[in-house]
């Protein structure tokens, strides 16, 4: 068992570089430096009493890793210090994450606003599956607070959200949001996948529930899929893991560590990120054939400003319109730095066309809507050095 899970003492609160490698820190009577994988289905008892103790919660133990792994749960606490919340779950896959905050937290006729720039799969987790059972759905623009407001209904439980948006990198008020929460009697549950605790904690600015695709930035190399939701005991450590036990779309001891040490680099990662977007996007502003960029660490960016007051950093997700289809696809394959994939968050830049693949099911009225055109490219910028990705897309424009 483990034996001790602490976060150092310290005079401050601690940055988000020292609590990726230090926070909530959980070491076994071995005295591992770097941490274990616990890779057992279940965990054994000295005595019959000891075991009907601890099934009935009055003693603390490990049972079975459907629901409680050392590995899983070392992950688990210290992305729940970096996010500022009281307790985490892990999950098999971002996408579980949100199943399992709706399956756990809503009921039949309950209603949902959700932003409708939302990664494609969630709105086709809310309108093909979860609609069957009973829950109702309602998109809103994102950045416009008083349509957040206006869809609200006596039977509205939750508000959903990711910022900034993907693809166009929209930045939403989500103190604002919390507020409107707050006023409904609903949670506010935000998707940090794009900027992780590092660059943005939701929960100071008022949301209740925080959720990752931990396949992202968290584990930042590709790797491993999964996902986690942080917040308070009650919910998190509470109903949320009582879900977990009963249904069990849990988060593998492998993956786990993984991810553990993905925290350990997140900051760094992140900021290195940051610093070769920034000078993408700069890049792309330069260039003729580009006729727009999105990125909120642009002064002209709409909510730069708001950007600038509520995240520590803008991400590493960089947008961009080209004329037309035929010119985006003719950038795309001219690169040669960046991978073809629907990926981001990972060493490599990775590239993408939205309107023909992740945003392709939501139809071309729903695109326009949302004002992801035929020419957009997204650019979620990887590890490799500035100049040579600059080179490249400025080789591949050309
Ligand atoms: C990838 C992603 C998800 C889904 O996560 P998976 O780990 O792929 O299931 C959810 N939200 C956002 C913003 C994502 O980018």
């Amino acid at each position: 068992m483990a034996e001790s899970s602490d976060t150092p003492a310290a005079p401050r609160p601690l940055g988000a570089g020292t609590l990726g490698v230090r926070g909530a820190t959980l070491r076994t009577p071995w005295r591992e430096h770097s941490p274990a994988i616990f890779a057992t289905s279940s965990f054994v008892f000295d005595s019959a009493e000891q075991a009907a103790a601890v099934f009935a919660e009055r003693e603390a133990g490990y049972v079975y890793s459907r629901f409680t792994n050392p590995t899983v749960e070392a992950f688990e606490k210290r992305l729940a210090v970096m996010e500022g919340a009281e307790a985490g779950i892990g999950t098999a896959s971002g996408m579980s994450a949100i199943l399992v905050l709706c399956m756990a937290l809503l009921s039949e006729g309950d209603h949902v606003v959700a932003s409708r720039t939302l990664f494609g799969s969630t709105i086709s987790l809310f309108e093909n599956i979860l609609s069957r059972f009973g829950l109702c759905f309602s998109y809103v623009d994102p950045c416009d607070l008083d349509a957040w407001r206006e869809a609200v209904t006596p039977s509205t439980r939750m508000l959903f959200v990711e910022s900034p948006t993907n693809p166009l990198c929209e930045v939403v008020d989500i103190a604002g949001l919390a507020e409107i929460a707050r006023a409904a009697d609903a949670r506010l549950v935000v998707d940090n996948c794009f900027l992780t605790p590092v660059f943005q904690q939701p929960i100071a600015l008022g949301a209740h529930l925080v959720m990752h695709s931990a396949t992202k930035y968290l584990d930042g190399q590709g790797r491993c899929v999964g996902g986690a939701i942080v917040g308070d005991q009650e919910t998190v450590g509470g109903t949320l893991f009582r879900f977990m036990r009963t249904c069990g779309p849990s988060m593998s001891p492998f993956n786990a560590w993984s991810f553990l040490k993905g925290l350990e680099t997140l900051q760094v990662r992140m900021e290195a990120h940051e610093t070769r977007a920034r000078q993408v996007a700069e890049a792309l502003v330069a260039e003729d054939a580009v006729r727009h960029v999105y990125y909120p660490g642009l002064p002209d960016h709409p909510q730069h400003a708001l950007a600038s007051r509520q995240q520590g950093g803008f991400g590493g997700i960089v947008s961009f319109d080209l004329v037309d289809q035929a010119a985006a696809w003719r950038f795309i394959d001219r690169l040669q730095l960046a991978s073809i994939t629907a990926n981001l968050g990972d060493t490599r830049t990775t590239v993408t066309h939205p309107a023909s693949t992740t945003h392709l099911r939501i139809g071309p009225e729903a695109r326009a809507r949302a004002g992801i055109g035929d020419g957009l490219v997204r650019i979620a910028v990887g590890l490799e050095d500035a100049a040579d990705l600059v080179d490249d897309i400025r080789g591949a424009l050309r």
